[in-house]
């Protein structure tokens, strides 16, 4: 058993290694044939000009991601240069303009006015193609009764009006920062050739393959190490376990792997195209980031659920919730979406639930164009407003959050070793209460906006642009809070980082949890030796030890009903319970008052 165990570790670095050296591995060269698989990932209008200014990268081939990419980015602003000068307006050309108006304008009762006339006959200095904007944009200036308090006064509206009328025109022929990324995406990934590009199939069986299967070999002799029952033996003396240099690699590494996901995709090319093999059999089309994060997550979910399986074998409650969380991140997460993108649907995940879900009111318009989407719309609102609070009244936030949620399977699965590094101070406890609130405030508001830009048109409300707010939710809380910090924080501070601190979800599943629900996790505080074994593994960093000392149940807003504080209880103190809460200690319960306050004595 050693031996198949060491051999899949060896399996899995093998892989991890080669996971990490295949973005060393490529060499770019610009060629007509390049261009061609880039031309159709472009804008129309863009075409021309864009490929023009790559193609003064042919004949020369580059070894060094950085340096190819910085050179793309250069020709690409190259190319934004040549668009301004041509569609926007240059400072010489607006100072012209703002001089000729100025000499236009009327002296009335001591202060200036602008009149149509007098904006007519400067119109000639503008170029064709911004004309009939300027006299948009200027349209409040020439209003009848408008004055302005002085030459200054006016010459700065109008050096404001028309170069914003410059800007967007020439933004129009631009390449967005939005488009710029997914362009980088396209050159880096179509001028790419080396070994990995001959053979994709090969390393994705070599690394993908491979991986899992030295991490199975590793997990399987866990099933026969002795009894079963929970072995946390040297948890705190590893170095992978405990914040040691393992840990602190293993954090490092899944932190770059989320922000270069979320905000330089263009450099891990080579990653997302492991995975092209598998989504062009489920989707018909080369892999997307999500796709790739999407496979690895579930794969992440189902080898490390069978760890689970080991681990927990002697529990029925957990080999079920690990089975259903790898059941609904399969199934619901990964394979019906791709379904679903076949049949020309919205990709829905259809257990994913507003407010963690943000997106979700962002698409009502892709929802109600099909039948189908319009069910997906009403089911995702009967969740809320129906399914949340009903099955949390019966059985509390863990028919969710550990038994059915994507990022609480992963947290459960790939997350379990590191569940001990929780805070269990009453500071974390305050900052976690302030931090989730706010989330799901903000997270309201935002939708809020979201919902009012679509029913009245207007993007704007009390000076705050729906379009703005809802990008800087997806930023920090959507990227920064639930990938980066949520997940490569696991090894550093523990597998609930996100659910505890960040998800607006389990704030509003734990509000209808603490204050009206069935369930609880019941003490019988008699028989608790205060050996903290509780409070250590609880991922929530609930003081579990501190309510069994003194018999009390626990009904916690945070506690996600993982079981493990009841698994890992040498003395059989608790257990998750769904029933009235009497608050009372299970010894109250069996034996009576009057037995417990007599020591337990007859
Ligand atoms: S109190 Fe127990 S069931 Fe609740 S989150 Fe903590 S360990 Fe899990
Ligand atoms: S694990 Fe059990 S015995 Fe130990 S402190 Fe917690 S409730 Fe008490």
């Amino acid at each position: 058993m050693q031996t198949l165990k060491h051999t899949g570790l060896g399996l899995f670095l093998l892989a991890l290694g080669s996971f990490i050296a295949l973005l060393f591995l490529t060499q770019y060269e610009v060629s007509e044939a390049s261009l061609a698989r880039i031309r159709p990932v472009l804008a129309p209008d863009q075409q021309a000009g864009v490929l023009e200014k790559l193609e003064e990268l042919k004949g020369k081939t580059y070894s060094f991601k950085f340096s190819y990419v910085a050179k793309v980015k250069k020709q690409i602003a190259a190319y934004n240069e040549e668009m301004a000068a041509r569609w926007g307006l240059s400072q010489e050309a607006l100072e012209e303009y703002v001089q000729a108006a100025l000499q236009q304008a009327q002296t009335v009762e001591g202060q200036l006015a602008f009149t149509p006339e007098g904006r007519e006959a400067v119109q000639n200095l503008l170029p064709e193609h911004l004309r009939q904007p300027a006299l948009q944009k200027t349209a409040w200036m020439v209003e009848a009764g408008r004055r302005f308090r002085s030459q200054e006064d006016l010459a700065n509206n109008l050096r404001r009006e028309i170069a914003y009328v410059g800007s967007q025109a020439a933004a129009q022929k631009q390449v967005a920062a939005y488009q710029l990324k997914d362009y980088l995406f396209a050159i880096v990934k179509a001028t790419s050739k080396g070994i990995f590009w001959r053979h994709p199939y090969l390393f994705f069986w070599l690394i993908i393959g491979l991986g899992a299967l030295g991490a199975l070999m590793y997990i399987y002799p866990k099933f026969f190490d002795g009894l079963p029952g929970i072995k946390h033996n040297g948890i705190f003396h590893r170095s992978a376990t405990s914040v040691g240099l393992v840990g602190i690699l293993t954090g490092a590494f899944l932190i770059s792997f989320y922000i270069l996901l979320y905000f330089y995709h263009y450099y891990i090319a080579e990653w997302i195209a492991l995975v092209d093999p598998v989504s062009q059999w489920l989707r018909g089309e080369d892999a997307s980031r999500w796709f790739m994060y999407g496979f690895l997550y579930t794969v992440a979910i189902l080898v490390m659920g069978v760890r689970m399986f080991a681990k927990y074998r002697h529990s029925n409650y957990h080999k079920i919730r690990t089975a259903s969380v790898m059941f609904f991140q399969t199934a619901f997460a990964f394979l019906i979406p791709q379904l679903l993108y076949q049949l020309n649907l919205p990709e829905q995940d259809l257990k994913n639930i507003w407010p963690l879900d943000y997106t979700f009111f962002f698409r009502i318009e892709e929802f109600t164009a099909t039948q189908i989407g319009t069910f997906m719309l009403v089911w995702g609102i009967v969740l809320v407003l129906v399914g949340v609070p009903f099955l949390t009244y019966f059985f509390g936030k863990r028919w969710y959050c550990s038994w059915v949620c994507g990022c609480g399977g992963l947290a459960e699965t790939l997350g379990d070793p590191y569940r001990q590094l929780s805070s269990k101070t009453l500071r974390s406890w305050k900052i976690e209460r302030w931090l989730i609130h706010s989330v799901l405030v903000f997270a309201v508001l935002m939708t809020g906006l979201v919902l009012y830009t679509y029913f009245t048109q207007r993007a704007t409300l009390l000076g705050l642009n729906s379009y703005d707010v809802r990008s800087v939710y997806g930023f920090a809380i959507g990227s920064v809070f639930a990938g980066v910090i949520g997940t490569g924080f696991y090894p550093l501070m523990g597998n609930r980082m996100w659910c505890r601190f960040g998800c607006p979800l389990a704030a509003y599943l734990g509000i209808v949890q603490r204050f009206k629900s069935r369930f609880r996790i019941t003490t019988n505080g008699g028989q608790c030796i205060s050996c903290g074994n509780c409070s250590t593994y609880c991922e929530m960093g609930i003081d579990v030890r501190w309510y069994a000392q003194r018999g009390q149940n626990i009904v916690r807003a945070s506690c996600v009903g993982c079981g493990v504080c009841a698994a890992v209880c040498p003395r059989g103190v608790l257990a998750l319970e769904n029933g009235p809460n009497t608050g009372q200690s299970r010894m109250n319960e069996v034996y009576g008052p009057a037995f417990v306050d007599a020591g337990g004595e007859e």
